[in-house]
């Protein structure tokens, strides 16, 4: 793995570094995602919101609908709107941080692909990499000890 984990916006007001790795890459390809980035799918890292040391700046939510009606929080940098991560569904305790913010977006790969029912016809997706028409089975999928990271900053 990468060991420079650090990332920010586009203007540079918001600086970050991740404190180890994530738990669990997506690679979102549902319509939400597409239409929030202007482009053909999202990848997210899903990591501890206490592993993210904010170096400089402070992004700032912005509420957006989503199809099941779970919150759904962007934060973004105040000057330049560059979305730097999101919470899904309202768990102060977990981040979606957006790979294509680090300053190396390639230090991160997929470790999954999802909702690939709408995945533009263009996208090759890689062999040996997961992939779900909708979503997967997160018992599955994640390694024993991401499973135990998430249970413990879910505070279980
Ligand atoms: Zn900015
Ligand atoms: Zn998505």
């Amino acid at each position: 793995m990468a060991d420079n984990l650090e990332g920010g916006c586009a203007c540079g007001a918001v600086r970050y570094r991740l404190t180890s790795a994530p738990m669990f890459v997506h690679c979102c390809h549902c319509l939400d995602c597409q239409c929030q980035t202007g482009s053909a799918f999202v990848i997210n890292a899903m990591i501890e919101t206490d592993r993210i040391e904010l170096l400089q700046g402070a992004p700032e939510p912005v509420g957006l609908p989503t199809d099941s009606g779970r919150p759904h929080d962007v934060y973004r940098c105040p000057r330049c709107q560059t979305a730097v991560w999101s919470d899904y569904g309202g768990r102060p305790f977990l981040r979606f941080v957006r790979v294509g913010t680090l300053d190396d977006p390639s230090a991160l790969e997929p470790d999954v692909h999802i909702y690939t029912r709408t995945k533009l016809a263009w996208v090759g997706l890689p062999a040996g990499v997961p992939a779900f028409e909708v979503f997967y089975d997160r018992d599955a999928l994640w390694p024993a000890e991401s499973k135990d990271r998430l249970r413990k900053a879910a505070g279980g």
